[in-house]
């Protein structure tokens, strides 16, 4: 019984639903799954039943308790849920819709009725701090397979900036080529940066999608204290997922800045040279960096700085963009919806006649490398930073 999971607004915020179904036609996971009790129109209608069933009231509003089989069938809809944020963005009266899910995700694990296997993600990070389970201090073995991995692995005692890599890109290998093009940018325009190897302990995001908010604080109070430590004054994050933690969980100590405004600031500096680099790509604006943190100019300007690049748009982006499948822990109940997601994004990609889908999130790069390597799709999938090493000029 979690009533107090919801906010007072959250509360008002779900009676001015007028069930116009705005939201569902643009719900990926909806579209993907054919499956309407995806959408949150369902989902607010359970609130309601779940609040009005613990009122005291209850005989009055003549709402009875759900019963086990109720509760999981709900539960199930509730976690396949990319938290993308496209239902929030077209909302015609504005319900705050993305911290809505968050708070009845939370409201389901203080229930016991959420998917068991989360569980794990508090596990993994209460033994290890990252989030697949695995040794911290093997966080930056991606620098030992760089064509020249320096002396100090990109570890000092202080710098200027720290590079905040995350959880995915730290793991993944395929996700790592991330960070080995990021740290060989940042090298080449002489920033004066540094990882945090095993002292990077997770951001805390996988924590508020499985609905178990309570140890972000942990989380948040180690980072900043590292951080403080290198004396730096700006992080950089390649992941949006990270970078939205910060800017809204994490107190406004150090500037901090997403990859894709950071290479943008190194360009306008002329602090990257470029070669041509004859390529027809489309961009994919990430959930979190795009409808989350609006930025959608920066990605874009990188982009078309490249010569030689022809850029073409999806036919949904920046704020409509569709999300890759990848967010809201999804892959982990429901591999089979995420694949799902992944094809219809690529499917688009594709119609736009580019070589190349582009994006700035490592959770991107795997979920979308790993339905094109699957099925043998033509289409190449690369991170922002991996088009800009790519293009970059050598002396
Ligand atoms: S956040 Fe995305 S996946 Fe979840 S209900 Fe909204 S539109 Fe659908
Ligand atoms: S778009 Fe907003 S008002 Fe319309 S059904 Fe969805 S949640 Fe309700």
């Amino acid at each position: 019984m979690a009533n107090t999971d919801y906010s007072f607004r959250q509360v008002l915020e779900i009676e001015t639903c007028t069930n116009c179904q705005i939201c569902a036609n643009v719900c990926p996971a909806v579209t993907a799954a054919g499956d309407g009790e995806l959408s949150a129109i369902y989902r607010i209608d359970g609130i309601r039943k779940i609040l009005k069933s613990r009122s005291r009231l209850r005989k009055l509003f003549r709402a009875s308790e759900l019963s086990p089989d109720q509760w999981k069938r709900y539960s199930d809809t509730v976690f396949r849920c990319t938290l993308c944020g496209n239902c929030q963005e077209v909302c015609p009266v504005g319900i705050n819709l993305k911290d809505l899910w968050l708070s009845l995700r939370q409201d389901l694990v203080h229930t016991d009725v959420h998917p068991k296997k989360l569980k794990r993600v508090r596990e993994n990070l209460d033994n290890e701090h990252n989030v697949f389970g695995e040794d911290n201090e093997e966080r930056i073995e991606w620098v030992e397979d760089m064509r020249d991995p320096p002396d100090d692995e990109f570890l000092k005692d202080k710098a200027d900036v720290v590079y905040f890599t995350g959880c995915v890109a730290s793991y993944f290998p395929v996700a790592q080529k991330i960070p080995m093009a990021l740290a060989e940018i940042m090298t080449s325009s002489q920033v004066d940066f540094t990882l945090l190897g095993e002292d990077e302990w997770c951001c805390g995001f996988p924590l508020l999608g499985a609905g178990m908010p309570e140890a972000l604080q942990g989380y948040i109070d180690h980072n900043l204290e590292v951080i403080r430590k290198k004396g730096a004054r700006e992080i950089v994050f390649a992941c949006p997922s990270c970078y939205q933690m910060w800017r809204e969980y994490y107190p406004k100590t150090f500037e901090i800045s997403h990859a894709t405004q950071y290479l943008y600031r190194l360009i306008r500096q002329n602090r990257v040279s470029f070669k041509e680099l004859p390529m027809t790509v489309t961009y994919h604006d990430p959930c979190d960096l795009g409808r989350g943190a609006r930025v959608f100019d920066e990605p874009r300007e990188v982009i078309q700085s490249i010569p030689g690049i022809r850029f073409v748009e999806l036919a949904h982006n920046r704020e409509n963009c569709q999300c890759c499948g990848g967010g809201g822990n999804l892959e982990m109940v429901d591999a089979k919806l995420t694949a799902g997601i992944a094809k219809r994004k690529v499917d688009e990609a594709l119609s736009t006649g580019a070589q190349a889908i582009v994006t700035s999130c490592q959770q991107c790069v795997r979920t979308l490398l790993t339905y094109v390597r699957r099925n043998k799709v033509p289409l190449e999938v690369m991170d922002i930073v991996q088009l800009v090493r790519r293009a970059l000029k050598r002396e």
